[in-house]
């Protein structure tokens, strides 16, 4: 464990918790800790909430990551420091799967404002790869004492967290917990219901249901404490749409989080073919450089070739739905892509995995065909390679006619192909949400959290 001088904190009240890193794909959830913690913090009176507990999504092709790779921060108003970070400590200590391989990372950043360097670490870490060493030094030389528990690998995504505000676009999701002596049992929704409702709050909600096969999205498969997450645009329509949904399982509570969930924003950087590394995220735009080959399994692989003419293979997953797009793209088709750097192997350079694809131009297509007999306008039959053509109905021969080249139909538009729901990532941004997006972290500066955004049985 890694400790810092609390005492040397200033005792300015607002306090920004990082902390990641807690669970392991046996069990636990770094968001349930924050429910735990949320409780533990509400039952003090004199700490106040600045914004709802931040669930942020970071670089999601990271290989240490359980499941989503998702990091919490708190902001809150308190009175007494040092009881609260030793305190929290504690439960995220006790909390953590560390037996299991969890490797908990906590950061307390004192102070109304979040420095440039751990914003800008923040930025950096929902596209790249960034170490523990360099979390560390960014800690260290702004103050923010942090604790470490295993490898103390958590300290990368509690310090993004800090410095991630959320303040573009953002959404929101109301987390229903379980009691415990339930993990691991099946979790019983009324499909129905989620059909319902997900019809009734469009587009206010999303991901709630994939229509196409039929697969209700809202509930994990494992043994976690999480029952259920309605992800939507308003805090007010994600608690009303849980309390609607009246489960049959009586639960532990819920919780509201600001999330950057479905806002796309692990692909906001260009990535320049020239510089890619592996485990990036971003967008890259180019044109179809190799015609798109489809292999076993309906996976489509295709070249393409950025701005400076730099190549690399890209790769569209059959469940993305994508690849009956990508199949009828044409070499010289302008195209963006929504990507992430997959690490090569001994036979396979790296590739970019397609996350949406967005054809900018189409380029124009020509097949080559026998010309017409300039008499009879009947098409001509090849005499052998240059050997001219013949009209097989009057017989006139031109030796020196050509093949013409004849502009084809293109089945496919240009616009905006993103993958199917249920292969959907966390940060996924949903076709509908394009134009929804947006543009600060709160509609109503100065307004407080709704009433109803925390719930926990007695
Ligand atoms: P869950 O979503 O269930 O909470 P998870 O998928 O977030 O789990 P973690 O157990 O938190 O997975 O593991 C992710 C690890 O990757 C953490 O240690 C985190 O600090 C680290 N990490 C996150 N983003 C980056 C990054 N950009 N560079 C390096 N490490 C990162």
């Amino acid at each position: 464990m890694t400790t810092f001088d609390v005492d040397a904190m200033s005792h300015d009240e607002i306090l920004h918790i990082g902390f990641d890193d807690t669970d392991s794909t046996r069990g636990r959830c770094t968001t349930h800790l924050a429910f735990k913690i949320t409780g533990y913090l509400l039952n003090d009176s004199d700490t106040e909430f600045l914004d709802y507990p931040l669930l942020v999504r970071l670089n999601p092709n990271i290989p240490l990551k359980t499941r989503g790779n998702g990091a919490v921060c708190l902001r809150v108003k308190v009175r007494n420091h040092k009881k609260i970070i030793e305190d929290i400590t504690q439960l995220i200590e006790e909390g953590s799967a560390i037996d299991e391989g969890a490797n908990p990372g906590i950061m307390f950043l004192n102070g109304g404002l979040v420095p440039e360097a751990v914003k800008e670490f923040g930025r950096i870490a929902m596209f790249d790869i960034l170490s523990k060493q360099k979390a560390e030094k960014i800690a260290k030389e702004n103050c923010i004492p942090y604790f470490a528990f295993g490898n103390g690998q958590g300290l990368v995504g509690s310090l993004a967290a800090i410095g991630s505000l959320e303040d573009g676009d953002h959404t929101f999701e109301a987390i229903a917990y379980r009691k415990s002596k339930n993990y691991g049992t099946t979790r019983k929704i009324d499909v129905s219901r989620v059909i319902q409702y997900d019809k009734r709050t469009f587009p206010n909600t999303f991901n709630n249901y994939d229509q196409n096969h039929r697969r209700m999205l809202i509930a994990p498969h494992g043994p976690d404490p999480v029952f259920c997450g309605i992800r939507g645009e308003s805090p007010e329509v994600v608690v009303s749409t849980l309390e609607w949904l009246q489960t049959e399982e009586i639960l532990d509570g819920y919780m509201v989080f600001r999330s950057n969930q479905g806002t796309n924003m692990h692909l906001q950087n260009e990535l320049k073919l020239s510089a890619i590394r592996v485990y990036m995220a971003g967008y890259v735009r180019g044109k179809v450089m190799r015609k798109p080959q489809i292999i076993q399994g309906g996976h489509v692989f295709f070249g393409i070739e950025d701005s400076d003419s730099f190549t690399c293979m890209a790769a569209v997953y059959e469940p993305t739905g994508l690849t009956s797009i990508a199949s009828q793209m044409e070499i010289g088709d302008v195209i963006e892509i929504g990507c992430g750097v997959r690490k090569g192997t001994c036979n396979r350079p790296p590739t970019l995995n397609v996350e949406y694809i967005y054809i900018l131009k189409l380029a124009q297509v020509y097949a080559l065909s026998n010309p017409p007999c300039k008499y009879c306008t009947r098409k001509m039959k090849s005499e052998g390679k240059n050997k001219g053509f013949q009209c097989d109905r009057c017989g006139y021969k031109d030796s020196n006619a050509k093949k013409i080249p004849i502009l084809q139909n293109r089945d496919i538009m240009t616009g905006l192909y993103v993958p199917t729901p249920k292969s959907h990532r966390h940060l996924t941004k949903p076709v509908h949400r394009y134009g929804m997006e947006k543009r600060s972290s709160c509609s109503n500066p100065g307004s407080k959290l709704i009433a109803r955004w925390f719930f926990a049985s007695s």
